[in-house]
């Protein structure tokens, strides 16, 4: 713990044991409720834009506290990747998805895929077993990694996609625009897909300046043979202009809100065939 010059304790550092008592404890909580089996996914279907078929879902984690309800990932994914916890959840995670996927005849399933998880060393080995456990089409599993993967060792990275372009699963760049070099990016990895950052999406009928640029993109996209999906599609004018500019695919709350996988099975039953 910290001490200031007199031997006392600060607010600095009492406010920070706390913090690091309450991370502590989450961890502890995060371990404890893997082996319970309180984490679950729901999945949040992607639409072709056109026809407005469910292309694919995207898995989305939930933590189901026994105490606190219903934890958002956006709190306990960080502390995950902190704690390393990442990588046990980010495999039953991703096993988890291919097996739901199995029942959906070609429908994909995409997982979001953490840095932490990309630094193991045995990722892409795990990548290979889940397909084959499962018995999953590889194209139908795509990874969504965000520019983080590639902050650290680019080199490794880019070796690591080219990889697991090899065992045939669909790579997303997620969250794009959001980062620093997503151009870069893209000149350096085979990306099958690029996620329009719900940022733009939702100031399509905001601002001015949004739908240039979501038309950089859609075009970036064309010319590079890379689909484009946009996310966080909440309004019917958004919908409509990304429609009338050609994006592949979007996905939003306006479309559908993350569901059980039964609720998806059943969407999927509904669904007139393509
Ligand atoms: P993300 O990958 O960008 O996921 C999209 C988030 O936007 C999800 O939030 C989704 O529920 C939400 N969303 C979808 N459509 C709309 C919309 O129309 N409006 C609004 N306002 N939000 C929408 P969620 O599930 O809370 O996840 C937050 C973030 O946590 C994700 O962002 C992702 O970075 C991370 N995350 C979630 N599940 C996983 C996972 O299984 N593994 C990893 N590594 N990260 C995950
Ligand atoms: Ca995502
Ligand atoms: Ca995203
Ligand atoms: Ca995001």
């Amino acid at each position: 713990s910290k001490e200031n010059g007199r031997g006392q304790f600060s607010f600095f550092s009492i406010d920070m044991n706390c913090k690091v008592a309450v991370q502590r404890q989450m961890t502890e909580g995060m371990r404890n409720s893997l082996a319970a089996g309180e984490f679950y996914l729901e999945y949040q279907p992607r639409f072709d834009a056109r026809g407005r078929h469910i292309r694919s879902a995207e898995a989305l984690v939930r933590w189901a506290h026994p105490e606190r309800g219903r934890i958002s990932p956006a709190e306990f994914i960080p502390l995950a990747e902190q704690n390393g916890l990442i990588v046990p959840l980010g495999d039953w995670i991703m096993r988890t998805a291919c097996e739901t996927a199995t029942h959906w005849h070609g429908i994909g399933v995409s997982v979001n895929v953490s840095p932490v998880q990309f630094r193991d060393a045995d990722f892409v080995q795990k990548v290979r077993d889940c397909l084959e456990e499962t018995g999953l089409e590889p194209s139908l599993l795509e990874l969504e990694v965000t520019e983080g993967i590639l902050l650290e060792d680019a080199d490794r990275a880019i070796s690591l996609l080219k990889e697991l372009k090899k065992v045939g699963v669909t790579l997303a760049m997620d969250d794009f625009g959001t980062g620093y070099s997503s151009l870069s990016y893209l000149r350096n990895f085979p990306f099958d897909v690029i996620k329009i950052d719900r940022s733009f999406v939702s100031d399509l009928d905001r601002k001015e300046s949004a739908r240039p640029i979501v038309q950089a993109i859609l075009g970036l996209g064309r010319a590079l043979g890379i689909s484009v999906t946009a996310e966080g599609v909440e309004t019917n004018e958004q919908l409509a202009i990304l429609t009338a500019d050609h994006c592949n695919e979007v996905q939003g709350f306006l479309l559908a809100r993350p569901l059980r996988a039964e609720q998806v099975a059943e969407l999927l039953q509904e669904m007139p065939e393509l």
